[in-house]
């Protein structure tokens, strides 16, 4: 992947410099380009790899992630809501080498918008089609516009989320006015169990895709997320809709992860000290110290989107000690969390030290797993207050 700017290193240095916020969130954007990549080398050169920057591209900044998915080669994005999708808009429109994303095709999931959404319709953006009633609605708008883009049409096959059933597409395919006028993108359908590769209910909602496509007119079609992309060729058909497998998660649970790691999370001690044996920790006094304890006060909390539920459940690391666990400790706070550093084996910390809570030692899918969770909602609960640093570091 060529780079306007050669790859900077992250250096540790910046984040001391930084402005005191409590996190300092690191973005490796080279690392988004190369997901893009490694996607497109599995799926193959007739696929389409389409990116979802939905959420704000997971919580990661999509006005820094969509310009480096643009420069991957990526020229189809799924956004969830009218606000982003004009955003998105506004940023392909600065990005694209001269031709102002003109060939960008922005997927609207939430459905077509309203006959006098003019903003929608000025920033050509592709209405995602759930329903009849929406399918109606949609006719409205192209009655109104000319140069109206492509839709999306898409069908539920077992999840019973978005989309329409297999008794509309039979009624498509018996009254096929209903689609007069209506140009298809492609036809679409979303898989729940994905992530369980051996779940039988993979290949019977393929199959029942299958019957539905069959009712319609030829045409492209699309069912694989991050996922499904690694279910097999037979999930690939013409279009692929990768989302968190780009930023970094794994999209092969229990198998080792194919992507490269995107953010690491560290947080700045604010002070530490010595306690009693029994001395009480946080909120609700839920922590007694087992013995003398050394006890740091880290400057992330839950308005950090570190789940208040997430006391006592994960542990952090010192970067220089990275084999020694630092428990998590009592409730943790809105803007602090306590962890129990008396295992390291230095006891002159320096105030600012930052402590890793994700990265190369604290896997985004192993920190998910340990707060019951999955990664994409740690992604998407991040927040806004953490010092980001966007960086290139191709190692
Ligand atoms: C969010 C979304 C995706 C991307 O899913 P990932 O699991 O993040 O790859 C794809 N398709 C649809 C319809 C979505 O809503």
């Amino acid at each position: 992947m060529k780079h306007a700017d050669p790859p900077k290193q992250y250096d540790p240095a910046m984040a001391l410099s930084a402005p005191d916020n409590g996190g300092l969130l690191t973005i490796n954007l080279y690392a988004i380009g190369e997901n893009y990549q490694r996607l497109v080398r599995e799926v193959g050169p007739s696929v389409d790899v389409a990116a979802a920057v939905k959420a704000n591209a997971y919580g990661l900044g999509v006005a820094q992630v969509a310009p480096v998915l643009y420069a991957a080669g990526c020229r189809r994005f799924f956004v969830a809501t009218r606000d982003e999708a004009l955003e998105l808009r506004a940023i392909m429109d600065r990005c694209a080498d001269g031709q102002s994303g003109q060939d960008v095709t922005i997927h609207l999931l939430n459905g077509p918008f309203t006959d006098g959404d003019a903003a929608l319709a000025a920033a050509r953006i592709s209405p995602i089609i759930n329903s009849l009633t929406q399918l109606t609605r949609w006719k409205s708008v192209l009655a109104a516009h000319d140069d109206a883009p492509q839709c999306v049409l898409q069908f539920d096959t077992g999840m019973s989320r978005y989309g329409m059933s297999l008794a509309e597409a039979q009624r498509l395919a018996r009254e096929p006015e209903l689609l007069d006028r209506v140009s298809i993108a492609f036809t679409m359908s979303h898989l729940a169990n994905a992530d369980a590769a051996s779940d039988p209910r993979n290949a019977a909602q393929l199959a029942a895709f299958e019957a539905i496509l069959a009712c319609l007119p030829p045409g492209p079609s699309s069912i694989a997320a991050s996922s499904g992309i690694f279910l097999g060729k037979r999930f690939h058909r013409d279009v692929v809709r990768p989302g968190y497998a780009l930023y970094g998660g794994n999209p092969t649970p229990g198998r080792p992860n194919p992507m490269e790691p995107v953010i690491a999370l560290y947080a700045r001690m604010i002070q530490a000290r010595t306690v009693p044996e029994g001395a009480e920790v946080g909120y609700g006094s839920t922590f007694r110290a087992p013995r003398v304890s050394r006890i740091a006060t880290l400057a992330i909390g839950y308005a950090d989107g570190l789940l208040r539920s997430a006391g006592g459940k994960i542990s952090v690391v010192h970067p220089a000690f990275p084999d020694i666990a630092l428990p998590c400790i009592g409730r943790i706070s809105m803007d602090s969390m306590a962890i129990d550093i008396t295992d390291l084996p230095i006891t002159d910390l320096a105030e600012n030290t930052l402590f890793e809570m994700i990265g190369p030692h604290r896997p985004l899918d192993d920190v998910a797993t340990a707060l019951s969770t999955i990664g994409y909602e740690v992604l998407t609960s991040l927040g806004a207050r953490h010092f980001r640093v966007y960086h290139e570091d191709p190692s």
